[in-house]
């Protein structure tokens, strides 16, 4: 299967099986937004608790928030992000096409029509979203839709420092919508003008910076391997001094081979004390730390690692992807496409799945979803061949289906059969919660 084709195919079952629709469809759908249905929308959400989980419930460093998407204007203005949050704006005088100045090809011809040396000098296009506060549409009314959401972390440093009563190294970490008025969004969920980013500000002495970088690039490498990623798609790459932002003495990407290259999963910056200096000046406020045990004041330096829960969920949907050729039960061959996904990340847990409609199997089907429903994403499929069940339940990537049978009845057991391996085993009803919780961690 060539690389677009997986691309293709892993769009049409996000559609297809409701993973993630076209947003507004009814109306054509709307300048690449994007709705996540209800398998999708336990995806991203596993995805995200995976992330909350190995940076804040297993750490005993790191604390959350959930700041406003709306802010005082002035945040913007002290960040840089009004001066200097702008893209470089080209157009094709050819074929009237808008391209981002840094995402054009070396040969200076046009991704869209191929004309050579075609485009205008670039202009700097700021990419926050305005709108107003309250009635009256004048300049006092303007305020910006995030376009990140580390700013909430910093305007709140002292409130979360005080009350947690943290010291550096310490971190605050926080997940929400961000939106960025992208000149050329794309790629299904990869570039969307609003996106979910999963942020975590880690406050440290200043001299300890490189060494918390350094830490937070492995770490961060380690998390997405841990869930899945295979190794020969992953890469740490570290930024050149041109490419650096304007806060950062030191940033690199966690990139993942995309079906159309390498490109960003998630940045890991060194934004040194850019924001809160530039908040404590601006404000009028101290954004310091007092070190008693050493009798110092010092503005603590900051590591970022930023990551997308689009961009993310989308890396594991194509990591987990496979079309695979597995035995017809004749003696034969036949397809099947298969969501490897780590079982922490799948939307469904368990399926259960009673061989037949028939009257006497419905109700103990029931009743055994009903008790593992409160501990796991259940679902309960009933229609057509066993076989195909398997299929559907594959292709969403349920690591475990549960069959209950006419032996049920008798024996008390059930047949759990596995995703990855396909291979069968009876297990009773009265250890099968025990069963599945051993292997699904949670
Ligand atoms: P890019 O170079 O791709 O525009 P960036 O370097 O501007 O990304 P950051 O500001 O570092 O991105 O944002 C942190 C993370 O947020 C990115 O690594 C990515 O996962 C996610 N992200 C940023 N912009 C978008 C977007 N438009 N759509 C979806 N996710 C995004």
């Amino acid at each position: 299967m060539s690389t677009s084709d997986q691309m293709d195919r892993v769009v049409n079952l996000c559609k297809r099986r409701g993973l993630v629709f076209p947003s507004s469809e009814i109306y054509g759908g709307f300048r690449s937004t994007w709705d996540y249905g209800p398998l999708g929308v336990e995806l991203k959400r596993n995805v995200k608790d995976a992330w909350w989980r190995a940076m804040v419930q297993l750490r005993d460093d790191v604390v959350g928030l959930d700041a406003a998407i709306l802010m005082a204007p002035k945040v913007w203005e002290a960040s840089g992000h009004l001066a200097t949050f702008t893209d470089p704006l080209v157009d094709c005088r050819s074929c009237k096409e808008r391209f981002r100045a840094d995402h054009l090809p070396k040969s200076g011809a046009c991704p869209n029509c191929g004309a050579k040396d075609s485009f205008t000098e670039a202009r700097h296009f700021n990419l926050m979203f305005k709108t107003f506060v309250g009635p009256v549409e004048d300049d006092a009314a303007v305020a910006y839709l995030r376009p990140e959401t580390a700013q909430g972390i910093f305007v709140n440093f002292a409130n979360v420092q005080t009350t947690s009563r943290k010291k550096p190294p310490f971190g605050v970490a926080q997940i929400g919508k961000s939106f960025r008025n992208e000149i050329t969004p794309g790629n299904f969920i990869f570039r969307t003008r609003e996106f979910e980013q999963m942020e975590m500000e880690y406050f440290v002495p200043p001299e300890d910076a490189d060494r918390w970088y350094e830490y937070w690039c492995q770490e961060r490498l380690r998390w997405h391997l841990d869930l899945g990623i295979p190794e020969s798609k992953l890469r740490l790459r570290p930024h050149d001094t041109e490419e650096l932002s304007h806060y950062s003495t030191g940033t690199s990407d966690v990139e993942y081979e995309f079906p159309w290259g390498w490109g960003e999963l998630e940045g890991i910056a060194n934004r040194t004390d850019f924001d809160l200096k530039q908040h404590a000046q601006s404000s009028g406020q101290e954004l310091t730390f007092f070190d008693q045990e050493h009798d110092r004041r010092y503005v603590p330096y900051v590591i970022e690692p930023a990551l997308g829960a689009d961009r993310a969920t989308l890396a594991f949907l194509l990591a987990a992807y496979e079309e695979e050729d597995v035995p017809n039960g004749k003696g034969g061959t036949e397809k099947r496409t298969v969501l490897h996904l780590d079982p922490r990340l799948a939307p469904i847990k368990v399926a259960v799945l009673p061989l037949s409609r028939n009257e006497r199997l419905t109700p103990v089907a029931e009743e055994i979803a009903g008790s593992l429903r409160s501990q796991f994403m259940i679902d309960v499929d009933t229609s057509g061949s066993i076989g195909r069940r398997y299929r559907r339940q594959d292709e969403v990537g349920t690591p475990y289906c549960v069959t209950v049978d006419f032996d049920t009845l008798d024996d008390q057991a059930v047949t759990v059969r596995d995703r990855d391996s396909m291979t069968q085993e009876r297990i009773p009803v009265e250890g099968l919660v025990t069963y599945l919780r051993e292997r699904l961690p949670w």
